[in-house]
């Protein structure tokens, strides 16, 4: 019986530099792989120095079975976006965020061949799916926020907006060289937060901050570092009394916290 999400087994097939701080890796081998949405989440399964990506538990209870495994025996498991899916392949940007994250420090080194399990949606699977979020509904105006870790989504996001839609993007990256150009359509703001050697996050919630949301119905889809994400959300709610409802919000990740250390 095909699951909603499935382990599927593949191996890069190509990696090339987007911008500064991201990796683009293709995986191949991927007929039922699908996607939802531009924010479709998977986890990506790695090899440890211990233990194969394909040491990842299969079936129903894999998540428990994975959970007992000894550590060193354990492949890392992490969360990204499907950038792209066609053809049996899939696009995954990784951001390098130096050598602290195995993700990060895998993507460093990624290259053709290299074993890797996906964890993702199987088109094969006819009911709801879900872990694709982004839904503007009626909005009449978009206000869409993130880090480069949500610079996939909001690559895609953005390729998908109705020619006459109206958006406000605010993107906070490392390096200049990170901008790219979303080919959007005249009624979408593009405001670039460079951070150098600022901290993370500061730029960006300054920025969203600085301009008051439109009025009418909206929609804000907000991701990245999870304390300025928090930090828009609460100007949006709190400061602009957006409804809640109307405010989609997900901490990427935490500085200072490996992805699903304990808290
Ligand atoms: C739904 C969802 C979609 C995501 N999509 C993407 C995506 O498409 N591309 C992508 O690159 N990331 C994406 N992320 C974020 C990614 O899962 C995290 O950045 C993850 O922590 C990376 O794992 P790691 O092994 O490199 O670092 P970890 O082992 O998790 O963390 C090690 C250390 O690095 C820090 N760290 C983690 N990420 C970063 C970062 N980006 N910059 C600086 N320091 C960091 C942590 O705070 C910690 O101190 C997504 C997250 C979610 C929840």
């Amino acid at each position: 019986v095909v699951q909603a999400y499935e382990h599927f087994d593949t191996e890069v097939v190509a990696v090339r530099p987007v911008g500064a701080s991201l990796v683009r890796v293709t995986f191949g081998g991927l007929p039922h792989l699908t996607s939802d949405g531009p924010d479709q989440r998977v986890k990506v399964f790695l090899p440890t120095p211990g233990a194969p990506a394909r040491a990842v538990p299969r079936g129903a209870d894999w998540y428990q079975r994975y959970r007992l495994l000894p550590e060193h025996a354990r492949p890392v498991m992490r969360t990204y976006t499907l950038r792209a899916v066609r053809d049996g392949q899939a696009d995954i940007d990784f951001v390098r965020h130096g050598d602290t994250g195995p993700a990060s420090r895998w993507a460093t080194t990624a290259a053709p061949g290299d074993e890797v399990v996906i964890w993702g949606p199987d088109a094969r699977f006819t009911g709801e799916r879900g872990g694709a979020d982004y839904a503007p509904g009626d909005a009449r105006w978009q206000l869409l926020v993130g880090d480069e870790t949500a610079l996939p989504a909001l690559s895609g996001i953005v390729a998908g907006l109705a020619g006459d839609a109206v958006a406000r993007v605010v993107v906070e990256v490392p390096d200049a060289a990170d901008r790219v150009d979303f080919g959007a359509g005249e009624g979408v703001g593009v405001e670039w937060v460079v951070r150098g050697a600022d901290p993370h996050g500061v730029g960006l919630v300054k920025a969203v901050c600085a301009q008051a949301p439109p009025e009418g119905p909206g929609y804000a889809w907000v991701a990245g570092e999870a304390s300025a994400v928090r930090e828009v959300r609460r100007h949006l709610v709190r400061g602009c009394g957006m409804d809640k409802a109307r405010v989609y919000f997900c901490g990427y990740w935490r500085l200072g916290e490996a992805e699903g250390a304990q808290r």
